[in-house]
């Protein structure tokens, strides 16, 4: 089975640092692949990289069949793949049905927008339920719903989403959780990155560690959750 998305020797650095270093992994369509690692270790830059928002310094990025090096962001939407962004990056005097529609920037066909709206509040009901509200006044939670949300708008084959559980409490991280497991079984495609590594490896297929730039350990979510030296270094065991 060809991936979705095949990333290989990918290389991307800020001025002389190198911040990723040679990685490759694949997604196939339908899965839940997560990177995990701490501070630093270049998962943000390689998902910036994958959306078009960084230029790589070398390797091959190919998503649904085409080489996707020197595409630009917009162009990366349209193809399928979308970002819900580290910090959610929501505009937040706007509302959260006026954020769902910009999720739909590049789609003109309005019908099939409003279902998909209707769609995310069905699958948020809070977010319905405040639609006319300010996005700045919702809570962590309802925010990182509204970037999840939002991203969804453009019909992806692939959803990235960076750290969704960053500072929620545990319910709130808890639902965002049971929100990707029930994605992936309406067939949308995942890559999670997280730092939460034990609720990542706990729904993700395949994971992959990384450490200062590079990936030193792969394997399914379940044999990670296993792995002695992953629980001593990322799931607080000594
Ligand atoms: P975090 O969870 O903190 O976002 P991460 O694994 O996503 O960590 P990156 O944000 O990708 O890591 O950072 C990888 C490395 O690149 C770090 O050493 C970081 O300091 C550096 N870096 C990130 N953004 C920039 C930038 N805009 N300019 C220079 N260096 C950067």
């Amino acid at each position: 089975m060809t991936a979705l998305l095949e990333v290989e020797n990918l290389r991307v650095a800020y001025g002389k640092i190198e911040a990723v270093k040679g990685i490759s992994f694949t997604v196939q369509a339908g899965q839940v692949v997560t990177l995990i690692g701490t501070n630093g270790a270049g998962k943000t830059t390689t998902l910036r990289t994958l959306s078009g928002l960084l230029k790589p310094l070398a390797g091959k990025i190919t998503f649904d069949g085409q080489v996707l090096n020197g595409t630009g962001p917009h162009k990366i939407v349209e193809r399928g793949l979308a970002h819900s962004p580290e910090g959610r990056r929501l505009f937040p005097r706007l509302t959260i049905a006026e954020n769902l529609q910009l999720g739909a920037f590049l789609r003109k066909d309005s019908t099939a927008i409003e279902r998909d709206i209707q769609r995310i509040y069905e699958l948020f009901p809070i977010l319905g339920e405040r639609r006319k509200q300010a996005s700045g006044t919702l809570s962590g939670g309802e925010q990182q719903m509204l970037a999840m949300g939002r991203a969804l708008m453009s019909r992806p084959k692939l959803l990235m989403l960076d750290e969704p559980s960053m500072g929620l409490s545990p319910i709130m991280m808890q639902k965002i959780m049971e929100t990707i497991t029930e994605l992936r079984s309406q067939g949308t495609t995942i890559l999670l990155v997280e730092q939460n590594a034990q609720a990542a490896l706990s729904l993700a297929d395949h994971g992959h560690v990384m450490e200062i730039g590079r990936i030193v350990l792969s394997g399914t979510g379940r044999d990670l959750l296993h792995d002695e030296s992953v629980r001593k270094a990322y799931l607080g065991e000594d």
